[in-house]
């Protein structure tokens, strides 16, 4: 069991408050994405829980143990980074094997664990070939093997696939979701890419500025996300929004349209995501400015009231720059949020 427990992790560098107070479990056998913009904190934090880095502040807790003094050897995790570390002048088979050598397992354990391994990762033709002559999915690919040879509680992954080409990193985030399944083994995964985050992640933990903002499924951050940031962060493109007035209980004044929605004080936000609109006869006045036909879907860029407006609609509709369209949202995809605390509210 390897349950990962984050508690009121923060760390400062200098004057710099780097991550906050995190918390965050991560259950047995989890695929958790840390997803955010670059500097929000994702490497820091994977860091500490690495062994890397010291926290300023709080415990790291694997499978109820406590781990955030012990060296990074001690804590039964292993790592695979963006830049593969895999050494150029070993072959495939010594690569994947390094790790077990320096534990001293013996000669028949670290055959099998190393061929048992390559074959997972599809790489057993490779075993004999210098590292140095593969290609960087091959690498890659060496780089998981090695780490999964070690037979980890934990594997730690800071943007594996960020060096591989698109259509190779498509093929390699399915395998490896695939894989580490299929090993039983918790992982933490760092990325900036939400449609890698979305595609592999049991759950997401979206950062900003050091916080863990939302830690939902992926359908959950996508559908109800908890602040206007995850709205405004996960999605392409993101949510829109417009300033809703009370028009009285319930209602609200949106765009010169009355829509219905939570009982609030103050104002409210409202939001709707690009693919939750449609051509009516009744809804949003929008003026198209820029048209992007996307194969499947026409992305059109509009003005409504003044804000900016985007909508995903049907490649068959005759758009052009200058149109105004009638846009109505579909009524069970609406969220708001709260301007002054930027939380959901509905
Ligand atoms: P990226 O996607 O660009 O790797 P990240 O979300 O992983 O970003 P971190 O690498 O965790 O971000 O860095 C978080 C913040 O802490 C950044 O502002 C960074 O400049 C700062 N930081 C990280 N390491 C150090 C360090 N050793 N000394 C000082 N500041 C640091």
């Amino acid at each position: 069991m390897a349950e990962i427990q984050i508690k009121n992790v923060a760390k400062r560098f200098g004057d710099y408050q780097a991550l906050q107070d995190i918390n965050l479990t991560i259950a047995d056998q989890e695929f958790m994405v840390l997803l955010g913009a670059s500097g929000c904190g994702k490497t820091t934090l994977l860091r500490i829980v690495a062994g890397l880095e010291t926290a300023t502040t709080g415990e790291v807790w694997i499978g109820g143990r406590r781990i955030d003094h012990l060296p990074p050897k001690d804590r039964g995790i292993a790592m695979v980074f963006q830049n593969y570390a895999v050494f150029p002048h070993l072959t495939v088979f010594e690569n994947i094997g390094f790790g077990l050598r320096m534990q001293k397992l013996p000669d028949d354990e670290v055959k099998r664990r190393v061929e048992r391994t390559a074959t997972l990762m599809h790489i057993e033709q490779l075993l004999k070939r210098y590292s140095g002559e593969l290609s960087g999915g091959q690498r890659q690919r060496v780089a998981v093997a090695r780490a999964l040879a070690m037979e980890p509680d934990v594997i730690l992954m800071d943007e594996p696939l960020s060096n591989l080409d698109a259509l190779l990193r498509m093929e390699m985030r399915a395998e490896l979701k695939g894989v580490l399944a299929e090993s039983k083994t918790t992982a933490v995964y760092v990325t900036h890419d939400q449609v890698e985050a979305m595609s592999m992640a049991d759950r997401i933990s979206v950062m900003h500025q050091g916080e863990i903002v939302q830690a939902a499924t992926p359908i959950e951050v996508y559908r109800n996300p908890a602040a206007e940031f995850v709205a405004g962060f996960i999605g392409n493109p993101p949510m829109n929004f417009l300033p809703a007035k009370s028009a009285g209980k319930g209602k609200w004044e949106v765009a010169g349209e009355k829509i219905d929605g939570p009982s609030s004080n103050g104002d409210l936000k409202f939001a709707i995501r690009p693919e939750d609109l449609r051509p009516a006869d009744k809804g949003f006045s929008a003026t198209a400015k820029v048209i992007e036909p996307l194969g499947a879907h026409l992305l059109v860029t509009c003005d409504v009231d003044g804000s900016l407006f985007r909508a995903v609609l049907d490649s068959d509709l005759s758009v052009s720059a200058g149109d105004v369209l009638t846009l109505a949202p579909q009524a069970d995809r609406i969220r708001w949020f709260d301007p002054a605390t930027t939380q959901s509210v509905a």
